[in-house]
């Protein structure tokens, strides 16, 4: 879809894409000024397989400010990777064997069903409901754990849909997962910044208020079987330095991944780690302006869609995503095409993440385009003609 978009760009047709999977800002100046500043100090060789270990000690410290009562992290327990994509491949490709079980709860984002497939595993997709805003329920979980399950992926907030599990969403998962000890809980919480009904943190080395959705760090009893997957690519808008981590307390499975990484990259990019490792450490105020930013595009949004005949929708608790259900007006497939065609503006169908009734507009544009876009499309399904 979003090449199409790009085609009809080249055409000189003005189209508006709601595909983005990414933040519409520039990095903060100062974490591109550190990137700078890594150029000229040399940051030019080759680093530890793990990541650098100032890198590797500030993700510790934020991940242990942004959650309390629960494990306690450390600077061992920290791999960085190219991306959370790779830290999330990586994990899959360590732990998962030809023939164990992942349990996915659809919809999803793409790339974990297609990562299980390549270590050989088997895909478990889990049809969640719309009446629970897409969350995995306890007693879905129970009907598709069996053993040969070796592990279950959530990620909150979720991409595509919006929603955000709340601690006692989560708890209720813990609890059918204690009769399954075997099973490996991945969490992706590259969202978890940009939440909207959230919990505020005061970040301890710069006393700065910060916000974030609830993590499974929060379930001490899952400590040795518990990866968290997060990254600086939608907190602080670098996506394109593919910097991204895993933790996790369980040594072995660290090992093994180190051993499968060194083979792999030697390392994630260190101008980049350094630049990350800025981001971390530095004034944590970008995080909450671009998250208020989002909080206000999400109201804009959500009024507008309101208005639409034949969306469906639950408000967004975080990410930047709208995710209707469109089946009253037509598969998500064809209202993507009709609305690329029609109304110029490019959203993607729900297809993609295994939800074929829905499509999945990201506001991560500005307001002048979102009020545009909702107009087109409002127009095109209410048959105005679009002027
Ligand atoms: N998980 C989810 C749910 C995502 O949406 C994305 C990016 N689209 C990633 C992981 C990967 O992020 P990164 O840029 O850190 O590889």
């Amino acid at each position: 879809m979003a090449a199409r978009a790009r085609a009809m760009k080249a055409e000189g047709i003005d189209v508006i894409s709601m595909s983005l999977g990414e933040p519409d800002f520039d990095t903060p100046v100062s974490i591109r000024r550190a990137a700078q500043e890594a150029i000229e100090h040399h940051w030019s060789h080759y680093g530890p397989i793990t990541g650098i270990p100032e890198l590797r000690k500030a993700i510790a410290v934020q991940q242990n400010t942004i959650q309390s009562n629960a494990i306690s992290w450390s600077a061992e327990d920290v791999i960085v990777s190219v991306g959370a994509k790779m830290a999330i491949y990586n994990a899959i490709q360590t732990l998962i064997n030809p023939g164990d079980e992942v349990i996915i709860p659809m919809p999803s984002w793409v790339s974990y069903s297609e990562m299980v497939k390549l270590a050989d595993g088997i895909v478990v997709p889990v049809e969640t409901q719309f009446e629970d805003h897409y969350c995995l329920t306890p007693e879905q979980l129970r009907a598709a754990l069996s053993s040969k399950t070796r592990m279950l992926i959530l990620c909150s907030p979720n991409n595509p849909t919006g929603s955000v599990y709340s601690k006692t969403q989560m708890e209720a998962l813990v609890e059918v997962l204690r009769d399954w000890p075997e099973v490996v809980v991945l969490s992706d919480e590259i969202y978890n910044r940009i939440s909207y009904e959230s919990t505020e943190y005061r970040v301890q080395s710069t006393d700065q208020i910060t916000h974030t959705s609830p993590t499974m760090a929060c379930f001490t009893e899952l400590a040795d079987r518990l990866i968290i997957v997060n990254g600086v690519s939608k907190a602080y808008a670098m996506t394109g330095y593919r910097v991204g981590w895993l933790l996790c307390k369980n040594t072995e499975f660290i090992h093994a991944c180190i051993r499968l990484q060194g083979q792999q990259i030697t390392c994630a990019t260190m101008v980049a780690q350094k630049a990350a490792e800025a981001a971390l450490r530095g004034d944590q105020k970008c995080v909450e302006q671009m998250r208020q930013v989002f909080a206000e595009r999400k109201e804009l949004i959500c009024r507008l869609a309101a208005e639409i005949p034949g969306f469906k929708f639950k408000e967004p608790q975080g990410a930047f995503y709208l995710f209707p259900d469109v089946s009253a007006i037509g598969t998500g497939d064809e209202v993507a095409e009709r609305l690329l065609e029609q109304a110029h503006v490019a959203v993607v169908s729900g297809s993609a993440f295994g939800c074929p009734s829905c499509i999945r507009l990201s506001y991560a544009i500005s307001t002048t385009e979102i009020e545009e876009a909702m107009r087109r499309i409002k127009a095109v399904l209410t048959g105005e003609r679009i002027e």
